[in-house]
């Protein structure tokens, strides 16, 4: 059996598949915008802001912040120390008072992986009022897929360190 179609038959396949190969392209395009985002991240150690910024060259706004993690000492607790077993680090203190002693001196401080070591922090904010409210929506959806993955890590990570697995 032969199928005829009308103009305005073919002209809908022809739009759909139109649509179709540009929202695949559209997909494909975002998803090399987000590994090429986070490379920038993680190659270049900048905070995704910045990333961002750099990626659809965006000015930036930029000012120092006493760093969050070590509250700007530089330094912080071993988080290994935290990871031993038996009595924990609240019991060794209590059996050892020389560990104790040593502890709270800072002796097993470790540099601040966060400011690495310096105690502030560089934040970056993008300005977005030359770019198109496109360019601007793209930017906020790149931060907030970064901030989600990273909360669900964090999740893990707490999870894990409970011993809770999945
Ligand atoms: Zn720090």
């Amino acid at each position: 059996m032969k199928i005829t179609l009308s103009k305005s038959q073919w002209e809908m396949i022809g739009n759909k598949t139109g649509w179709m190969k540009s929202a695949q392209e559209e997909s494909e395009q975002n998803y090399l915008e987000y590994e090429r985002f986070m490379d920038i991240i993680k190659e270049e150690n900048k905070s995704p802001e910045a990333a961002v910024a750099q990626l659809f060259n965006l000015p930036v706004r930029t000012h120092w912040e006493i760093c969050e993690h070590c509250h700007g000492e530089g330094v912080h607790d071993n988080p290994n120390l935290h990871s031993v077993g038996g009595p924990g680090i609240e019991g060794l203190a209590e059996e050892d008072p020389d560990f104790r002693e040593e502890y709270m001196s800072g002796m097993y401080d470790v540099p601040c992986k966060t400011c690495r070591g310096t105690g502030k922090v560089k934040i970056t904010k993008p300005l977005y009022d030359k770019v198109s409210p496109e360019v601007k929506a793209r930017c906020e959806e790149l931060l907030r897929d970064y901030y989600s993955g990273q909360d669900e890590m964090a999740a893990e990570a707490k999870m894990r360190a409970r011993g809770i697995q999945f």
